[in-house]
């Protein structure tokens, strides 16, 4: 989406001034205002943040002020749709930069899902999903980084919404749809990786019960024999972030600090996370590093702001990032404190800027999947 330029008093203020004056407006609004930060925020962002948290955390802690009138997201837009969506109509939701998109969320979109969903019908039968009868379904799972109209698709087609800290559980709950001796797919969009490292830690075979969707092509790319082979079909889309982390880049942790845990994202390549001492969510990340004794040493591939704040705030474990040439998302980066402290701003001035707004009929849908999300919670395997 398209941010205009800021005034020129917030372009050019310096870093003081602005936490300053994000301090006095966030004051001045007091219990009206709830500000929420995601992991991969600069250090500058998460000191104003009332939560900090990854997709999942952030989604339900949306949820915990009803007597908020907004709701500022420091985080990317499909965060931002998620939050309106769960949140009352009297709540106003608001992302301080309309250019912080994700790049993942962007390699899906309603027209290539449904073209998709077209082309499984005709070459699979009758997909939708029942319980009833011996012809495999397909349920829809989405990621929590899609875009709100591909979360409406998902609930509207019997599927739900998962984020990485609870893919395992979704897919436990996709499958036990189905009745006895029926083998139900699942389609899983937009991140491959997240879908077939959490196949793969379930016990399924990447090469014969895992077809790769791709977009562009017809079938995306696969026979008929391989998708009708396929437990999982996979949207062929990634996190340009993770992306980045290798196996070579573990050989060389392991080599230079002897005894080092790696610790990846599952949005990570397959042969990285099998390659890694442990792997889980944001969330599961924190929480290996603080229950993690001192003295232990972590080589973390996951969002670089993550990876420095871990090791400011653990100075008695050694903490490095898996990627010597630092990879910070590029659009959690765009929340710079300008954009936090215009939009606070204008609200104390009586003006609701950058409100996200997602449409009811969409909302409704996409209510439906997130409130699955929510009730399927979390498993022990997540
Ligand atoms: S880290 Fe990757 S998945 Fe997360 S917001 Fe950035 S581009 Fe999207």
């Amino acid at each position: 989406m398209y941010q205009p330029p800021l005034p020129e008093e917030y372009s050019s203020a310096t870093e003081a001034e602005l936490h300053d004056r994000i301090t006095s407006a966030r004051k001045a609004l007091g219990s009206r205002l709830v500000i929420l930060g995601h992991h991969y925020q600069r250090d500058e962002i998460i000191a104003h943040a009332d939560y900090r948290g990854d997709s999942y955390k952030l989604a339900k802690d949306a949820n915990k002020h009803p007597e908020a009138e907004f709701i500022v997201f420091c985080g990317v837009h499909f965060m931002a749709e998620s939050a309106d969506i769960l949140t009352g109509d009297h709540q106003k939701v608001i992302l301080p930069n309309l250019a912080a998109g994700c790049s993942m969320a962007d390699m899906a979109n309603l027209f290539q899902v449904r073209s998709c969903w077209k082309q499984l019908s005709e070459v699979l039968g009758d997909i939708e999903l029942d319980r009833a009868g011996d012809q495999p379904k397909i349920v829809p799972v989405t990621y929590i980084n899609s875009a709100a109209n591909l979360k409406g698709f998902v609930g509207e087609h019997g599927g739900t919404v998962c984020t990485s800290t609870n893919a395992a559980a979704a897919l436990d709950w996709a499958f036990s749809l189905a009745p006895e001796g029926r083998q139900d797919k699942v389609l899983f969009f937009p991140d491959q990786h997240l879908g077939r490292n959490t196949g793969v830690k379930m016990g399924f075979d990447p090469d014969t019960e895992m077809a790769l969707w791709d977009p562009f092509k017809p079938l995306g790319g696969n026979s008929v024999e391989k998708l009708q082979a396929a437990r999982f079909i996979l949207w062929k889309g990634h996190c340009s972030v993770h992306k980045r982390f290798s196996v070579e880049q573990i050989e060389k942790a392991r080599a230079e600090y002897p005894g080092i845990n790696v610790l990846v994202h599952p949005e990570c390549e397959l042969d990285v996370v099998l390659a890694s001492d442990f792997n889980g969510s944001t969330e599961y990340i924190l929480k290996m590093v603080e229950d993690a004794p001192a003295g232990s040493s972590w080589a973390i591939g996951t969002e670089v702001n993550l990876v420095n704040r871990l090791a400011k705030e653990h100075t008695d474990k050694t903490i490095i990032c898996l990627d010597p040439q630092i990879c910070p998302c590029a659009t959690m980066y765009r929340i710079h404190p300008s954009f936090l402290c215009w939009v606070l701003e204008r609200l104390v001035a009586g003006e609701v800027v950058n409100q996200i707004q997602v449409p009811e009929k969409t909302a409704h849908w996409a209510r439906v999947a997130l409130s699955r999300m929510l009730e399927i919670g979390v498993k022990p395997r997540d």
